[in-house]
């Protein structure tokens, strides 16, 4: 039993790790094979062909019936099955309808409008586009395990430095639905770097600019003795080789539109072959001057056209200016000059475009280094990070980030972020907190991690008092709680009275016990309930307020029996009464009403009180 147990394990950390980029219109899958003879020597990765024969899978699905069909197939379908066939999912993953409004009109295929994340309606059949990732997964999957002989169930994916939580959450949810495993997440551009750092041994600031079909991502990294920093990202997510296509396209509807009368991009059929032909003719212009266009229009008749690359790169060269700002902003983030940069590496096939290239040297000022090959760097770059997992490659250091938000109770069963996941490691981060109690004498001081806002929904990981506050009203003490992360990934919590110097502090390892598995339930979890929690907050933020009221409403009863009327005073005592009532429901508009009405009856108190003030401060300085 033992053994077979053992062996079961050894087995399963011998499996493969390989490296997916999940592109917006090619994707690709690559693994560093082990090297029996010198296991750290020769550490490159290869690029696994698909089960089409080819290195590149379009991110195309299409459907025979329910079953997906992805790659190159799929792609031939985009015309005689414009419909129902998908490309350029990534531009949809994490978003929602509202998000996507401006782009629904120019896809072949169908967006549903509606909350939450957007839709894709094929046939009958309606699709999230998570599912329609995770088809392409799957195949990636399948593929990797026809080159290599053997299950695949562990992954590295790659994504744009530009995406946000909802759209790399989106990203893992796919790879979980396609049986992967999806060890880390990693930037587009961090894996750039590192493949054009394990090829080249070089050093320095560099400038990684990858252009791909429907994002533009920028990022500086720091490559210094196998460490790569990344020192800041910028980019646009709806920016891409994609943009080029749309306007040759659209300059021959309307040339066909003026011709015919007839708009070709109404039907879904004829934008979906105009759109290829575009295309075709931008990868034609990349190495020679002139391509010619031709296509079958409903009528019979074929429209022809010539495209000179003078005409196209007027069409291309505002969309390319799009990319300026994102880079001058990278830099500017990053502290630093263009002429601090020691290389510019191009990434993504619209950079083999003399434009493109020239492009990307205005901008920074210096000859792109064209020599990492565009399509392949990405996903060798994931290789490269699967085989660090694996605990086979010791040379690199990608620097790490915390996987989960990290942060204390505070008063309502609320936790209060300290340090945000994502956050580079090491990290420290302080804030003050003060009690809410009268007289209180310690705090409890509850560590947690997790992205949901109830305390009970999070992991508590510690909890720790403070004690020896002095005695003080509620409001006055002033607590510093302090995180700070190790580049271990070991947290140390400590809490300060800042008015006395006392301190306590503990150790606490957020990374243990929470398996990967863990991680992502609990953020497909705070993305399932963030309604429900922002609704829980809401109920707690007003109940806390009411609350604040209340309190000072009942220490000012023996000020208001001595300055009010009889009258007054009942007045408050019944609505701290109704209050107190009403806080024992989540009702927030009785809540809400009932403190109102507790503040407007102590309006004149508080004005008789001011006025208290006043006149003892004018007598100080009349004596
Ligand atoms: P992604 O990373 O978004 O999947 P890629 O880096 O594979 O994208 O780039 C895809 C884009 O590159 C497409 O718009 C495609 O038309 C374009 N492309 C591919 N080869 C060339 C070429 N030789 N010249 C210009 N564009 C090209
Ligand atoms: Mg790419």
């Amino acid at each position: 039993m033992l053994s077979l147990q053992i062996e079961s394990n050894a087995n399963r950390d011998a499996s493969p790790i390989i490296g997916i980029d999940l592109g917006t219109t090619n994707s690709l899958i690559a693994y560093v094979p082990p090297s029996a003879v010198a296991p750290d020597t020769e550490r490159h990765p290869v690029i696994l062909t698909s089960r089409e024969g080819d290195s590149l899978i379009p991110s195309v699905v299409t459907f025979e019936g329910d079953r997906p069909v992805v790659g190159h197939a799929a792609k031939r379908k985009k015309i005689s099955g414009a419909q129902d066939t998908v490309f350029s999912v990534k531009r949809l993953l994490g978003r929602g309808f509202d998000d996507l409004k401006g782009m629904a009109g120019t896809l072949p295929y169908r967006l549903l409008p509606g909350e939450g994340a957007v839709r894709i309606q094929v046939g009958q059949r309606i699709y999230t586009a998570v599912e329609i990732s995770a088809a392409i997964l799957r195949e990636l999957k399948l593929s990797a395990e026809a080159a290599l002989g053997v299950p695949v169930t562990r992954a590295v994916i790659t994504v744009p430095a530009y995406f946000n939580d909802s759209q790399r959450q989106a990203t893992r949810a796919a790879g979980r639905l396609a049986g992967l495993d999806v060890l880390r997440i990693i930037n587009e551009p961090t894996a750039a770097s590192l493949a054009y750092g394990l090829d080249r041994k070089r050093q320095g600031l560099i400038a990684v600019y990858d252009l791909g079909g429907g994002t533009f991502d920028v990022s500086i990294l720091k490559l210094q003795d196998g460490i790569f920093e990344v020192l800041a990202t910028n980019g646009d997510s709806m920016l891409g080789g994609d943009d080029l296509d749309l306007a040759i396209a659209q300059a021959a509807a309307s040339e066909i539109a003026e011709q015919t009368g007839k708009d070709p991009f109404d039907d879904p059929q004829m934008r979906a072959e105009l759109l290829l032909a575009s295309e075709n003719v931008k990868i034609a212009l990349s190495e020679s001057p002139e391509a010619r266009m031709s296509i079958s229009l409903s009528s019979g008749r074929i429209y022809q056209r010539k495209w000179s690359r003078d005409e196209f790169e007027k069409l291309a060269l505002p969309i390319l200016e799009r990319t300026r700002e994102p880079c001058l902003q990278a830099l500017a983030d990053a502290g630093l000059k263009d002429s601090d940069l020691s290389d510019v590496v191009l990434v993504g096939g619209p950079t083999r475009l003399p434009l493109v290239q020239r492009t990307a040297r205005e901008i920074f000022g210096r000859e792109p280094n064209t020599s990492v090959h565009p399509d392949q760097v990405v996903a060798a770059g994931a290789a490269i990070q699967a085989d660090i997992l694996a605990g086979r490659n010791k040379d690199f250091l990608l620097l790490d980030v915390v996987p989960l938000s990290l942060g204390i109770e505070t008063y309502g069963g609320l936790m209060s972020t300290l340090i945000p996941r994502n956050t580079r490691i090491p990290a420290v981060a302080r804030e003050t907190f003060t009690t809410f109690v009268d007289n209180q004498t310690g705090v409890d001081i509850h560590v947690l991690q997790g992205e949901r806002e109830k305390v009970a929904d999070n992991r508590s990981l510690a909890r720790f008092k403070l004690k020896g506050i002095e005695r003080m009203p509620a409001g006055m003490p002033r607590i510093e709680v302090s995180f700070l992360i190790d580049a271990d990934g070991i947290l140390q919590v400590a809490a300060r009275d800042e008015r006395t110097g006392n301190e306590q502090s503990i150790e606490v390892r957020p990374s243990y016990g929470l398996t990967d598995t863990e991680v992502e339930k609990m953020l497909l979890a705070s993305l399932e309930n963030v309604e429900a929690d922002a609704e829980f907050r809401r109920v707690a933020e007003v109940k806390n307020d009411a609350k604040a009221v209340l309190i000072a409403a009942e220490k000012r009863i023996p000020e208001a029996i001595r300055l009010l009327s009889k009258d007054e005073v009942a007045t408050i005592q019944v609505s701290i009464a109704n209050l107190k009532e009403a806080l024992e429901t989540n009702d927030v508009p009785l809540i809400q009403e009932a403190s109102r009405n507790l503040n407007a009856s102590t309006v004149h108190l508080a004005e008789l009180l001011m006025k208290g003030v006043l006149s003892s401060s004018v007598d100080e300085k009349q004596s």
